[in-house]
């Protein structure tokens, strides 16, 4: 066992880093797709950049590809607002 920085690649733009923040989105135990807001969840995810990535790989179908699972409109909705979150969230800093 040891210590492996993992990459992540970007479903929307390709991008693959390890240094900057993306977003995951996670299979879900009923097999949809959520926002997954801690970043930290296990099992299979998906990664992602920005909206615009986001959207991207929407409409590519990336996410049901890359989750192995049907993502529904529904969970595109929720993550989308996650995400817009998540982002405004990294903007404002540290304050709560
Ligand atoms: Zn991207």
């Amino acid at each position: 066992m040891g210590v492996v920085m993992r990459q992540r690649t970007c479903i929307g733009c390709g991008k693959v880093s390890s240094k900057q923040r993306m977003f995951r989105v996670a299979r879900t135990p009923q097999g949809d797709a959520a926002f997954d807001e801690t970043g930290r969840g296990t099992g299979r995810g998906a990664y992602v950049c920005s909206v615009a990535c986001f959207a991207e790989a929407r409409k590519k179908g990336r996410f049901a590809s890359a989750l192995r699972c049907k993502v529904s409109p529904e969970a595109y909705v929720r993550i989308e607002e996650g995400l817009k979150r998540a982002i405004s969230t990294e903007a404002d800093g540290c304050e709560g």
